[in-house]
């Protein structure tokens, strides 16, 4: 286990963007938290630092908590990779998916409790009885009975469900209640619909998670450095330029490396138009059905390319299947007819420098003419909000997540058969012939994920977790 440093975020920072009304109301409410806690750390708990949503979450939305005057801290777990395999059969089960197939019996439960009976002793030299702790996912259920003991508060929150329950989702909750449901005093999902049964609904909260429009994944670059950012990475040909981007720290820094990209000849002009998938290399985010759709769909009258990029696959600690996945997607990549196929690339961005791989994604998701998360299920879905926060248009599948932030037919298009490759294409297609709606559709998302999305609202809602937690009063 390992403690993740926080560099303390001015709040004051986000009234350019959120007003200063929302920024009093922010400052507002850090102190009351700071009341209510009276002294008490919140640590909270995960399996990776970077890659992916909690990670992306915890590094932008803690800055400013502490910046409130919270003593917020951010503690990872180590576990070996038959645990992480474990914790990912645990997490695509809770997304209704097998996974790899593999059991979740006794076997696993000696696995799982074994690896977090030693990352219990780690917590216990990072806390104190009072604490607040807040366990993330799957992977750190288990050590709800450990916080418990050190006479911590508990709360555990799940950033992945299902709408509905299946078999699959049955079995995960089955091998994760015991490690909760005597342990834990308050619950967080993403949707209402996640929960299951009996979790007391008087202790669980429904808290959408947030972005930074400040961070170097989300904060403005003119189309200039767009266009260099692109261009220097190897995505795109358009000009050198200006390819700088400001750090978390506020010190201006420079894209340096180079993105690992598949593709068959040079990069597309910079002006052809661009459909872009960000997100890891997950099953569940459906790259390949993407793909498959754009290859039968997306005729080649169109002129525009497909851009499928992920994190460079070792990078991300908890999350085992990333080099199986991108290794499928290539496969199908290379089964595509020339014409096809020289449309459609494949982008790992470098992981080395997670600002610098922010600034990255940040041009991207900015020179997309759209962003789609076709997702077959997801937990939030934070690569929607920050495309919405660019004034990208976005289509998404109408999953978890993704149905609280698209709007179908005003801030986004929803799809809603996450297996239906010609509604995707369809719409792919509608959006790529209507330069009007795609603008009225970025601009209404873009004021949506501004007046939902942003920290202010999150730490509103965490104040009511901690005050429900706690027995205090919140807002
Ligand atoms: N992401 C990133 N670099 C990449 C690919 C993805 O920083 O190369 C980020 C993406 O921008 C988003 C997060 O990873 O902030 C993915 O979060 P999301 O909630 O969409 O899905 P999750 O990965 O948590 O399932």
């Amino acid at each position: 286990m390992h403690e993740v440093t926080i560099r303390a975020g001015d709040p004051l920072r986000l009234g350019e963007v959120i007003g200063p009304e929302r920024v009093e109301d922010l400052v507002e409410a850090g102190l009351r938290a700071s009341e209510l806690l009276t002294g008490r750390s919140v640590v909270n708990v995960n399996s990776t630092a970077t890659g992916g949503g909690v990670a992306e979450m915890l590094s932008t939305m803690l800055g400013y908590v502490r910046g409130t005057g919270v003593d917020a801290r951010w503690v990872v777990i180590d576990g070996s990779p038959a645990f992480f395999s474990l914790t990912k059969r645990i997490h695509n089960h809770l997304y209704g998916s097998p996974g790899d197939g593999g059991h979740l019996g006794p076997g696993e439960h000696d696995l799982y409790r074994t690896t977090l009976t030693a990352e219990g002793e780690a917590l216990a030299t990072k806390t104190e009885a009072g604490d607040v702790v807040v366990l993330h996912d799957p992977q750190t259920a288990g050590l709800a009975e450990q916080a418990t003991r050190l006479g911590c508060t508990v709360v555990w929150r799940c950033h992945v469900g299902r709408d509905s329950t299946d078999v699959h989702t049955e079995r995960a909750w089955a091998f994760l209640r015991p490690y909760l449901e005597p342990f834990v005093d308050h619950y967080v999902f993403t949707s209402a619909t996640f929960p299951p049964s009996w979790v007391p609904s008087d202790q669980c909260s429904i808290v959408w998670p947030s972005i930074d429009p400040l961070s170097p994944k989300n904060q403005p670059l003119t189309d200039e450095q767009v266009e260099a950012i692109l261009t220097h990475v190897g995505i795109v040909a358009g000009r050198q330029g200006d390819r700088t981007f400001t750090r978390t720290d506020g010190t201006p820094s420079r894209v340096e490396r180079y993105c690992d990209v598949f593709r068959t000849g040079p990069p597309a002009a910079v002006t052809t138009p661009m459909i872009a998938q960000v997100s890891r290399w997950d099953g569940m985010k459906d790259m390949a059905g993407v793909m498959e759709a754009f290859a039968r769909y997306v005729d080649s009258g169109r002129d525009a390319e497909l851009v499928l990029a992920g994190p460079v696959v070792s990078a991300v600690a908890d999350d085992p299947e990333g080099g199986a996945v991108l290794h499928d997607c290539w496969e199908a990549w290379r089964q595509l007819p020339h014409a096809i196929r020289r449309r459609v690339q494949l982008v790992c961005i470098p992981m080395h420098d997670v600002e610098e791989n922010a600034a990255i994604v940040n041009a991207l998701q900015r020179h997309a003419s759209v962003v789609t998360q076709k997702s077959i299920a997801e937990g939030f879905g934070l690569t929607v909000a920050e495309a919405m926060l660019k004034g990208t248009p976005v289509i998404g599948t109408a999953v978890g997540g993704i149905v609280e932030q698209i709007i179908d037919g005003e801030t986004g298009l929803l799809i809603d058969d996450p297996h239906d490759l010609g509604a995707f294409g369809t719409a792919v297609c509608r959006l790529l012939d209507e330069p009007q709606l795609r603008k009225d559709l970025g601009e209404r998302a873009r004021r949506r994920a501004l007046d939902v999305h942003m920290v202010d609202t999150h730490l509103m809602s965490w104040l009511d977790v901690v005050a429900s937690t706690l027995g205090g009063r919140g807002r």
